[in-house]
């Protein structure tokens, strides 16, 4: 697969950052059924609906749909205009049963105090992720992405943070939706699947 930008592959693609451990309490392997889809302030139906109905094809897991949760302005970084993922986590992670995560959605721009941006932000083997909808809009020279694409960006990342709560980490495997990607062009390029590698453990992880 060609990078955009091969001088910066080692950098954005193989590295695996802490970022996805920060926050994470160990979990052993219990009876995980349902993925709570929750929408942080107003947001696209469709979207939601998207990002949902992947999960659930993809990781076997059942949806379970709940009223919108206020905007997490409370995670605003002042100064930077993005909201930071980590208490957003913290507040997604509490009052869930062993069998349920949770999954919240937002249009603000996140990131970490240590990473300018992030498309989604998990813990892994852990109880909660969220994802942005904000850069996956981006299409080439500025303009915005057409709808499918952005869909279709919007389902990979909702796989990859979720399947990180599960308990999988960062893959290496070219063909698979598990790999860390830090540029668009790069989302883009990954395949709605996982390698056999990773697919194994989420049957293990879910014991499907
Ligand atoms: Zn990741
Ligand atoms: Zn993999």
């Amino acid at each position: 697969m060609e990078l955009s930008n091969p001088d910066k592959s080692e950098l954005t693609v193989w590295q695996v950052p802490v970022q996805h451990r920060s926050g994470s309490e160990e979990r052993p392997l219990t009876e995980l059924r349902h993925v709570e889809v929750v929408a942080l302030g107003k947001l696209d139906e469709l979207a939601v609906s998207v990002a949902a109905a992947n999960i659930q094809a993809l990781l076997g897991l059942k949806i379970r749909m709940v009223p919108p949760w206020a905007d997490p302005d409370y995670a605003v970084v002042p100064g930077r205009g993005q909201y930071n993922a980590i208490p957003i986590l913290k507040d997604l992670s509490r009052d869930l049963e062993d069998s349920t995560l949770r999954l919240g959605i937002t249009s603000a721009d996140l990131c970490l105090p240590f990473l300018s941006f992030v498309y989604g932000e998990a813990q892994v083997n852990g109880k909660a992720a969220v994802i942005s909808l904000h850069r996956l809009k981006s299409g080439p020279d500025g303009k915005t992405a057409p709808s499918e694409l952005f869909l279709q960006r919007l389902a990979k990342v909702a796989i990859h943070e979720t399947a990180h709560v599960i308990g999988l980490t960062h893959c290496r495997e070219q063909g698979c939706i598990m790999c860390f990607s830090l540029e668009l062009e790069f989302l883009d390029e990954l395949p709605m699947a996982f390698c056999p590698e990773c697919e194994q453990e989420r049957r293990r992880r879910i014991r499907a």
